[in-house]
């Protein structure tokens, strides 16, 4: 790792008034960071740790909304009754992400911002389009955990747990800088590769993402994830199901270089209540907007399985 100063900020202010001033490197948790780190993907000059400041740390009702720092924990998320009871769909996601030691370390907006896992963007040995370079080596090479829908010119999937139930409920993003504050739905947050190449989301230099907002609870939710081995790892495939305002949403995670907000699967759903029939009709829309690489085809039956099961668990029928 190359030498570095590390600079820790006791609250989100003093943080923001140096964040780019000239520019530091954020750190949380620092899960991701030191890894990029270590394998000198990154080379920063100044990393600036707010990981210790407490009052970015809570999960409280505010009115009718839930908030959430941008330093609670995955554990935390995991350990909440609050959102046991009133976001299923975050509290599972969040309480099985990774593992036990790394839930207890990595932040909810770390976990947002974490970049890809592509293993040829996290090698030095392949400079690819997300680095600068000419070509998007999982086009010709391994492509078995890239993406299967809205991919290129760049095919990542994101890697975030927590990032498509936030995305199914609608939930919003305040972002700040020593500019002020401002607010974006979590949807609006996380870009394309052809809208933005070199980063997974609007964060400019200088901002940070501070809170998260659930304004309007769902009435029922699940997440599915549907994973290679049960810790230790990122999912292949999942599916967030939410009832939000009496209308059902559904947001894909780990498929597509963003959390998918399924349009086809909405659209069989409306308002109705869940069968298994309905369930399994929304997986097949859902399946139905990928285009699968050479290698990933395994993942559109993911999807229908990962759609259906989160419908039948949040619909409250057991999974099938
Ligand atoms: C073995 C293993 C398995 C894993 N499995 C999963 C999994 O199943 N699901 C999953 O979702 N993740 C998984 N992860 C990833 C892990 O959850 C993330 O690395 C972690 O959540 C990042 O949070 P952090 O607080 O440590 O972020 P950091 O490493 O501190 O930061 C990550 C990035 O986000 C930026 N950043 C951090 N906080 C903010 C903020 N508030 N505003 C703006 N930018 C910010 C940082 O500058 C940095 O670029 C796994 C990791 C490992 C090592
Ligand atoms: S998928 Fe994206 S990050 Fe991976 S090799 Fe292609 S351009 Fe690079």
């Amino acid at each position: 790792m190359k030498p570095f100063t590390y600079e820790v900020a006791d609250d989100l202010d003093s943080a923001l008034a140096v964040l780019n001033n000239p520019p530091r490197t954020l750190k949380a948790g620092g899960i991701d960071l030191l890894d990029r780190m270590k394998e000198r993907l990154e080379l920063p000059e100044t990393v600036l740790s707010i990981g210790g400041v407490e009052a970015l740390r809570y999960i409280r009702e505010d009115g009718g909304a839930i908030r959430i720092g941008c330093l609670t924990t995955l554990a935390d998320i995991g350990r909440s009754d609050l959102l046991k009871a009133r976001f299923g769909a975050l509290h599972e996601s969040a309480g099985r992400a990774a593992t036990p030691q790394i839930r207890e370390q990595a932040t909810l907006g770390g976990n947002l911002c974490q970049r890809p896992r592509c293993w040829y963007y996290r090698s030095i040995d392949f400079n690819c389009l997300k680095k600068g370079g000419g070509t998007c080596y999982a086009v010709e090479g391994e492509n078995r955990h890239h993406a299967v829908i809205a991919g290129g010119p760049c095919h990542i999937v994101h890697p975030s747990s927590c990032a498509p139930a936030l995305v199914a409920v609608d939930a919003e993003f305040v972002i700040r800088s020593s500019d002020g504050e401002s607010t974006i739905k979590a949807a609006d947050f996380f870009k394309l590769p052809h809208e933005s190449m070199y980063a997974e989301n609007v964060l400019e230099p200088g901002e940070v993402l501070a809170e998260v907002v659930i304004p309007s609870l769902p009435s029922r939710s699940a997440t599915v994830e549907l994973r290679e081995k049960q810790s230790f790892d990122w999912p292949m495939a999942t599916a967030t199901a939410a009832r939000v305002g009496g209308e059902w949403r559904v947001c894909l995670g780990a498929v597509a270089p963003i959390p998918w907000l399924s349009r086809p699967a909405m659209d069989v759903l409306g308002s109705t209540e869940i069968t298994p029939e309905l369930a399994a009709q929304a997986g097949e829309a859902a399946a139905g907007e990928a285009e699968p690489m050479s290698q990933n085809s395994y993942k559109v039956q993911l999807i229908k399985v990962a759609v259906k099961r989160a419908l039948l668990a949040a619909g409250g029928e057991s999974e099938v």
